[in-house]
Order: structure tokens, then sequence, then C-alpha cells
């Protein structure tokens, strides 16, 4: 039988057991999800036939607060996906000491085969499933893969509805009309550019000569390629899941971004007249992505992109994970040993989750913030985290990803006793 991505994000942590000091309790009670609800929902397509889509909510973990995670609508979801990703959360949220557990929800459905009354039916269809579930004080949902703000805002709408009172703190990166907070949107990617930023003078490189390739090029990806140029770095490659583009001397993703915007896909520029003839650009598959020799690889996609099978052509110095779980247990080892460093998703990722804390700490307190007090806050959280993360990696001589996972640890460990 296949190994299930929750066994396979259990032994990142494994690695981590002998640094981290935590009790057998601590290590027990982590073993397994606290709680998970798989729901059948049924919604009235626009035809008028009925159609039962799967949803699943888990809390992995609430020792340290709330559940807190996305909800990710994507044909592949399944309760295993959805497990591991509530996995990540828990470590997430406890590597940046936010006071939360981690969680996570899904949909198994392709979002861009609906009309836009049957992704409301079916947003709502969710809540009206799990409102028992979740809540201000109890878990706390958000966007992930496929949703954004207009879905967040009927959920939060429904849970309303159903709760008979306003509770904006059921929801994170909702529309800013509908107590959102500034700065989310962009937070994941912002949160991964002020550590790239940060780590980049440790390696003596930068912008200028640093070249850049990115998988995936939705909010954080397509968000992290335009941060990245406007600071001087040479993005030479982009893609989405269609495929990709590559320029040795560097795209020009203003351009990039506005044709994938206004086209949903990629591959629309490889041909636009304009483009092409802006940027001379060559035609490249995800797998010949991962593999270019560029400075830095970000995968900003979905799971096991990077495994036991392709690992060993990967030929970037440093990998920034902006998706969750790109690369395997199996595989991690192999870049280890070709000397590639790995800063992991449960830091690099993690602006997204901290912009959410802050949007539900503006929720409680009725005062809202400006895009200065948001970036400022989440700049100062994630050097401060990564800065953290970093002398345990170089106390212990082990890779990032093993000292994140050690840097949540001790914190879980401290709020056990009391669980
Ligand atoms: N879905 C995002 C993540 O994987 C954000 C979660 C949140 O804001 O709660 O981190």
């Amino acid at each position: 039988m296949a190994d299930s991505l929750l066994s396979d994000a259990a032994r990142q942590l494994e690695r981590a057991l002998k640094y981290a000091s935590v009790s057998e309790d601590t290590i027990e009670s982590l073993k397994f999800p606290k709680a998970s609800l798989t729901v059948s929902i049924p919604v009235r397509m626009d035809d008028g036939s009925l159609k039962v889509f799967q949803g699943y909510r888990v809390r992995y973990d609430d020792a340290r607060g709330p559940g807190k995670g996305g909800v990710r609508y994507h044909p592949n979801v399944s309760l295993d996906e959805v497990q591991s990703l509530s996995f990540w959360m828990t470590f997430k949220c406890a590597a940046l000491n936010l006071p939360f557990g981690g969680a996570k929800g899904g949909i198994t459905v392709n979002p861009k085969a609906l009309s836009r009354l049957e992704l409301e039916r079916l947003s709502r269809g969710y809540i009206d499933a799990i409102a028992d579930f979740i809540g201000p004080d109890v878990d706390i949902l958000a966007p992930d893969v496929y949703t954004n703000a207009m879905v967040m805002g009927w959920m939060m709408d429904q849970y309303s509805t159903i709760k008979r009172q306003i509770s904006l703190g059921v929801v994170t990166g909702k529309p800013i009309a509908m107590g959102g907070s500034l700065g989310r949107e962009t937070a994941t990617a912002m949160g991964a550019f002020y550590v790239i930023e940060a780590i980049l003078p440790k390696f003596d490189r930068v912008p200028q000569n640093t070249t850049v390739a990115i998988q995936g090029f939705g909010n954080a990806g397509g968000t992290l390629a335009a941060l990245l140029f406007r600071a001087g770095y040479k993005v030479v490659a982009v893609s989405d899941s269609q495929g990709g583009i590559y320029a040795k001397n560097g795209l020009d993703i203003p351009s990039v971004r506005q044709f994938k915007d206004s086209t949903r896909a990629m591959k629309a520029v490889y041909c636009e007249g304009t483009v092409c003839n802006i940027v001379d650009h060559e035609v490249l598959t995800n797998p010949e992505l991962l593999a270019l020799d560029v400075d830095i690889l970000i995968p900003a996609a979905l799971e096991k992109q990077i495994t036991e099978v392709n690992a060993h052509e990967v030929n970037a110095k440093l990998i920034f994970e902006v998706a969750n779980g790109p690369i395997t247990s199996a595989a991690d080892p192999i870049l280890e040993a070709k000397g590639i460093y790995v800063f992991p998703d449960i830091l690099i990722n993690a602006g997204g989750v901290t912009v959410s804390y802050f949007e539900w700490v503006q929720n409680r307190s009725g005062m809202y913030w400006t895009i200065e007090e948001v970036n400022q806050s989440l700049r100062r959280k994630m050097i401060d985290e990564a800065e953290q993360i970093w002398t345990i990696a170089h106390t212990h001589s082990i890779p990032m990803r093993t000292a994140a996972y050690v840097h949540a640890l001790n914190r879980l460990g401290e709020a056990t006793p009391y669980g």
C-alpha cells in the first residue's frame, strides 16, 4: 500500500525529537489528529440536478489555542491530505508562536468547473455541515489552494446566519469590507520575501546576481515572483499547472502576471505577440523547472513535487518551500547530500497564517490596523522566528527543517501538561 502523506509528514518530525526538550506525553499526544470530520455536501446545480460533494475538516491539535487553518478546493483533496495539512499547521503556528493549534479543511471538487452561484451554494453548504465543529474560539477557517476572500466572505456570513450573531472571528482572509485585514492577501508571499531577504546575506549573495525559479503562479507564487522581480532578483522561470516559461536573462514578471490574469493561463504568454517580443523565452515543463540550475528554487504549488525519484536532478543552491509539503521525507536526505539548503514550509509560508492571526486580533478588538502596521509586525515576526530557527540549526548542525520542528516542539511541549 502506498505510504500515506500523513505518515510521511510525521517522519519529518521524528528527526527533530532527539533535539527537542519534550516529554513522552507530548510525543504521544501529537501522534494522531484530535478530531477528523467527513461530510457530504448536497448542492443544487444550475441545471436543476443535485450533486453531493465530499468535504473534510480536521483539528490536529489545540493545546496552544483554537485550531487554525485554511480550506482547500481541489479535485485531489482527501482525508489523508487534509490531516497532513492540519499536522503542518500545528507546527507552523507553534514555530511562529501564534496562539493557535493546527487545523485544515477541504472539499474534493474542481472549482473551475462550477459557476459562481454553484460555488457559493457549495461554500455555504460546507459551513452548514461543519458549523458545530468550528467557531472563533474553537477552530478558525482561512483561504488555501483555490479559495479566496470571496469564498471566506460567504463562509463567515453563513456561520453568522446559523449562529444568529455576527461572528467575524470564525474565518480569516475575509474581504476588507467584512472585517478582513489589510495585507492578508499578499501575506504568504510577503512573509517568504522577508525571510529570503534576511537569509540571502548569510550566503554572501545580493539580489542582482541571484537567479530564481518558481513553481506555481497562484496567490503565493505569483505575488512572490512580483516582489522578487521588484527587488532586483533575476526570476528566470515560472510555471502554473499547465507548464512554464524560462528566460536566461530574467522574465518580465509584471507582463507575465498581466497575461495570466487576463487569460487565466500561463500558456497564453507563450505566443502572445507583445510579451514574446519583450522577453526571449522558452517553454518548459514543471519537472524541467524543478531541475533548473538556479540559485533559488521556490516550489509554490502542491505537495510531493520533489521526491526520491527526481531529487537527484535538482540543481538549485537554496530551496524556499512556499507550498505545504512539496518535498517528501525521502527526498530531504538526497538534497542534503547534494549540499542544497532547504528552508521549510512551516517557516517560509507562515506569513499567511500570521496575518490571519492579526485579522483575528483586529476582529476581537474592533480596532483596525494600517497596511504599514500589518507589514511591519509581519516582518518582525518572520525574521525573529527565522533567526531563532537558524541558531538552533547551527547549534546542533541540523537542517533548517529539523530545527523548525525542534523550535515548534519545544513550544508545544510547554503547553502539553495542561491540556
Ligand atoms: N492556508 C494557509 C496555510 O497553509 C493559511 C492558513 C490560515 O491563514 O489560517 O498556511
